[in-house]
């Protein structure tokens, strides 16, 4: 890096991290590029995207900052990955040049090639065999070959290097989003979920929280086994997505349980988006391959709950999963409290 860029960059990140602190956000890697490019204004589309969520939720969510990352940053990187390697190309070249022009100026070739030379002018003078000057010029070769050997070996381990690198970033990368990720259904895992809930009431933001459970899951686990009940609860997690609008998002809270955590949305208005919901889970069909057999019977019931000012987390996931409970005795497939 020249002074130049050094010199802006330093200016970069001393905007970015008085923004970081302003939204407590967390000095996460991603984070950091996050708010290193937000504050370099290179991206204008991720500007927009993070205004634009910031003054809607009114706080900056830590999936907030994950999804605008995946969207807007991931894709960079790979792209980043591939200006390392092209990057790294080109400094391995530069350097197996300049190894081998330091090595023929200054090692054992150059002396190999003096003696060999010196040698060779002997023959002129003293009349040395054939045989003799074959010797020689077999030498020169082999020592030429030598140092071919030895530039071959440092680029190779070069080319390891390169490749060990990419293959850390691009773990790294994975392991960034796997963090936060349920790995069977792809939704925001219980972790991300405990960050966010926290995240907003802490903030004072608003929310309402949908607790949802499905009916009857151990029958299709026991009728149909156990992949299938996964393929239903990967098929509920793809419709609970679908159905997640203004910033509202779904987590796995654990095994057959789901949550949604909804921004600035009201009780009746969580209540409208949960029978939303419920309706669209209605309408899964999953065929099982092995028997031919249809599942056509998913539904799931549904507890809501708003939070109050200076509320703990606890107490709104209580009183959700409450109308939750009340939900499944009331005969389940429906969304409680009524109003
Ligand atoms: P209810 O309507 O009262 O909720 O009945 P239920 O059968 O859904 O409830 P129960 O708690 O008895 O059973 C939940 C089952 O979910 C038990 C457990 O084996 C299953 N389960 C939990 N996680 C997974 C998973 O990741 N994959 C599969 N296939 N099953 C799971
Ligand atoms: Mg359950
Ligand atoms: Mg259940």
């Amino acid at each position: 890096m020249n002074n130049d860029s050094f010199a802006k960059s330093t200016e970069i990140l001393k905007q970015a991290v008085p923004l970081m602190i302003k939204h407590k956000v967390p000095t996460t890697p991603t984070n950091y590029a996050l708010w290193y490019t937000y504050s370099s204004q290179q991206n204008p589309q991720l500007n927009m995207a993070l205004d634009s969520g910031i003054e809607s939720i009114g706080h900056c969510t830590p999936t907030l900052c994950e999804s605008l990352y995946q969207d807007h940053l991931a894709k960079q990187t790979d792209n980043d990955v591939k200006q390392l390697k092209l990057s790294l190309t080109a400094m391995m070249q530069e350097l197996s040049h300049s190894m081998a022009d330091t090595l023929s100026d200054t090692n054992n070739f150059h002396d190999a090639l003096e003696s060999t030379f010196g040698r060779l002018e002997q023959v002129g003078k003293e009349g040395i065999s054939l045989e003799e000057t074959v010797a020689l010029v077999r030498e020169l070769l082999r020592e030429s070959q030598q140092m071919r050997q030895s530039t071959g070996l440092f680029k190779g381990q070069l080319d390891s290097a390169q490749q060990e690198i990419q293959a850390l970033r691009a773990a790294l990368n994975k392991s960034q989003q796997q963090a936060n990720e349920d790995a069977l259904t792809g939704l925001y895992n219980r972790r991300a979920f405990d960050q966010d809930i926290q995240s907003y009431l802490e903030n004072q933001i608003p929310i309402s929280l949908v607790l949802l459970d499905i009916d009857h899951f151990k029958y299709f686990n026991d009728e149909f086994g156990h992949l299938m009940g996964d393929q239903v609860l990967k098929m509920v997690a793809k419709r609970l997505n679908e159905c997640c609008r203004d910033y509202a998002k779904a987590y796995r809270f654990g095994g057959e349980e789901f949550a949604i955590l909804l921004p600035h949305k009201s009780l009746p208005s969580a209540r409208q988006q949960a029978e939303t919901m419920r309706k669209a889970i209605e309408k899964i069909s999953v065929l099982d391959k092995k028997s031919g057999q249809r599942i056509n019977s998913v539904t799931a019931s549904f507890g809501i709950s708003s939070s109050e000012e200076r509320e703990h987390c606890m107490a709104l996931i209580e009183r959700a999963d409450h109308f939750l409970k009340q939900a499944k005795q009331l005969g389940r497939n429906r969304v409680l409290p009524i109003s």
